[in-house]
């Protein structure tokens, strides 16, 4: 029954103090899909996410991936499964060039790539020549060609969330999280990453887990949306439901 589910969060709760963020919270994001999470602030849908992406440690419940129970397991082992999450591209990577940055992550499963490194020193560079092809074939995907060798702080906002998008592309993700990518992005931008995160789905075979304020954005990428709302899903469908359900109109989109 649940053997599709990439993600399945089964009666998940975190408290923090006294507050509950997460709830008793179930809910499954289907191998294939791009899932969106939605509701008002203080919903939990971060703290969710961040449970998930093995960042924080649920009190009590239990999450599984790909069928396995990952309940508590580092990031790192997360990310080495195939979850992966996009972070703003740090401070420190910002003079590096926008390839520089995608070959910054390794392109096989840390833990390996890390011990051949270290085992087989004259591998090195047959290792890099791959990174850069990856690399070069990400670039190539996302349309970022022609900025491939300009320093990523010089980057437009929205070219450097297709580069964030372009790192979960160099391991071999089976489920991408993103939180709020379209903060901040113009609107021509915003359709090319929603167009790349489509053809990546698409195409390649990603599943997204997606939280966004963007409501046309939803509506236009994610089947089902998942309604968050005191730490709980109290709805899930397709956007053109959502619109429709009064109560939830009223509660969370105001109109
Ligand atoms: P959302 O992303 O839906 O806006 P969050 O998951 O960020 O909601 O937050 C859910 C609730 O948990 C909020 O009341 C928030 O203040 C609280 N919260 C989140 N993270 C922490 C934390 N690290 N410590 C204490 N309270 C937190
Ligand atoms: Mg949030």
């Amino acid at each position: 029954m649940s053997f599709d589910a990439v993600i399945d969060v089964k009666n998940v709760s975190k408290r923090f103090g006294g507050l509950v963020a997460v709830d008793d919270c179930s809910l499954r994001v289907e191998r294939g899909s791009i899932t969106g999470l939605i509701g008002p602030n203080g919903a939990g849908k971060s703290t969710l996410f961040n449970l998930v992406a093995g960042n924080i440690v649920p009190d009590s419940g239990q999450i599984l991936f790909n069928g396995a129970d990952v309940t508590g397991l580092s990031p790192h082992r997360l990310f080495g499964r195939g979850m992966l999450r996009t972070f703003q591209i740090a401070h420190e990577f910002s003079n590096m060039t926008a390839l520089e940055n995608l070959m910054m992550v390794p392109a096989d499963q840390p833990g390996e790539s890390l011990l051949t490194t270290w085992l087989k020193p004259g591998a090195v560079r047959a290792a890099d020549a791959q990174v850069r092809r990856r690399a070069l074939d990400v670039i190539d995907f996302l349309k970022l060609g022609h900025v491939k060798d300009e320093l990523a702080g010089n980057l437009s906002g929205g070219q450097k969330k297709l580069l964030e998008l372009g790192r979960t592309m160099m391991v071999d993700a089976k489920a991408v999280l993103l939180d709020e990518v379209a903060a901040g992005v113009n609107k021509t931008l915003l359709n090319d990453l929603a167009a790349n995160i489509e053809r990546m789905n698409t195409e390649l075979g990603y599943t997204f887990f997606v939280i966004e304020h963007d409501m046309d954005l939803i509506g236009r990428l994610c089947d089902p949306v998942i309604v968050m709302a005191q730490g709980r899903v109290i709805a899930e469908g397709p956007m053109s439901e959502i619109r429709q359900n009064p109560e939830i109109v009223e509660a969370y989109f105001g109109s």
